[in-house]
């Protein structure tokens, strides 16, 4: 908990679990002296209120960010440049203003032109979240040990995003500085691939003839249950990645269907070294994760609960 609060009053536009993630951590570390949200429905906006986590529920999203320091917009990529024209007019000069989006040219593009001389625009990627959605989804421990990528502009005060990446950091987060279109590259592989391959895998399973949609869900234990997890992911947010990551996604898939191909072959061809080489290599980028803490060794279902708790005391 910091004793000064850094921020006098925080903006959180949007509250799903991105947002109500950020309130409830800034809440519980003392980052603002004073948080305000809003969302795009009344009926958000009343269960965030209920939920007691944030000082103030505003109507509006222009209401919302005056007098704020800290603007967080945590709503779909897509929806970011009509909600920065929105609350253009209204920001406070010097405030920092930034976003969550998965993709982030595309969002400083669409951003950018509407935000006044005298307010850091600094763009934001915490790499973290789960398949859930919705203002009762958040959790203060969401950021811990992920990372969270800044892409501020060239030109960027620095200043201004030490401050925010000292945001992060007192969230939990470790902070890395990137050009956005770079960003956009690595999570095209890291995040945005693996889910087009999860949205398609379970609509293929989805689909099939000769196997029955019970056998699917009851035998699901055999690698589909991970992919579905993914693939439960909103809807709405994973279409817009697609749509304003196009590129970077589009490269990706490229390379995707080439190592298909060479796999596609070896099993064709009963080519079992090329099959062997191919996933002791993939194996080792497992291990990788697990070296580096950003996954546990233990799986996380199919374990006795008992035998996990016992597992974790040690
Ligand atoms: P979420 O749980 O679905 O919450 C989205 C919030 O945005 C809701 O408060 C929603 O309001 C509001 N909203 C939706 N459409 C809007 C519009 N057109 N204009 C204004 N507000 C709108 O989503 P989330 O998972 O927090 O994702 C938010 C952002 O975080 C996305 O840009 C996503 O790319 C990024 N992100 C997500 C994850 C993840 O794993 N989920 C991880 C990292 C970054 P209502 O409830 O009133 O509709």
């Amino acid at each position: 908990m910091i004793a000064t609060p850094p921020f006098k009053r925080l903006a959180l536009i949007g509250f799903g679990l991105i947002g109500g993630s950020i309130a409830r951590g800034a809440r519980a570390q003392g980052l603002a002296a004073e948080i305000v949200a809003t969302a795009r429905s009344a009926q958000t906006r009343a269960r965030v209120a209920e939920l007691g986590i944030v000082d103030m529920v505003l109507e509006s999203n222009a209401e919302a960010v005056q007098g704020a320091d800290l603007v967080i917009l945590c709503i779909p990529v897509g929806a970011c440049g009509e909600v920065a024209k929105e609350i253009g007019p209204h920001l406070s000069p010097g405030a920092i203003v930034s976003d969550v989006g998965s993709v982030k040219a595309a969002v400083v593009r669409a951003m950018a032109e509407h935000l006044p001389e005298g307010v850091h625009f600094i763009p934001a990627h915490p790499v973290a979240g789960t398949e859930n959605s919705g203002p009762d989804s958040g959790f203060a421990e969401l950021f811990i040990n992920r990372w969270c990528i800044l892409t501020p502009p060239e030109g960027a005060d620095p200043k201004a995003v030490d401050k925010l990446a000292a945001f992060w950091s007192g969230l939990g987060a470790n902070v890395e500085v990137m050009a956005a279109e770079h960003h956009d590259l690595v999570l095209a592989v890291t995040s945005h691939l693996p889910h087009l391959i999860a949205y398609t895998i379970v609509g293929t399973a989805e689909e099939l003839e000769g196997v029955t949609r019970s056998e699917v869900l009851k035998f699901s234990a055999g690698g589909f249950r991970d992919f579905t997890r993914i693939a439960a992911s909103d809807p709405t947010m994973w279409r817009d990645v697609f749509l304003n990551n196009k590129d970077a996604v589009l490269e990706m898939l490229g390379e995707f269907q080439e190592d298909l191909s060479k796999l596609t072959r070896a099993i064709r061809r009963g080519d079992g070294d090329a099959l062997y080489e191919h996933f002791a290599r993939t194996r080792t980028i497992r291990r990788g994760i697990v070296d580096i803490g950003q996954d546990e060794a233990l799986p996380d279902f199919g374990r006795p609960k008992a035998a996990l708790a016992k597992k974790a005391a040690e």
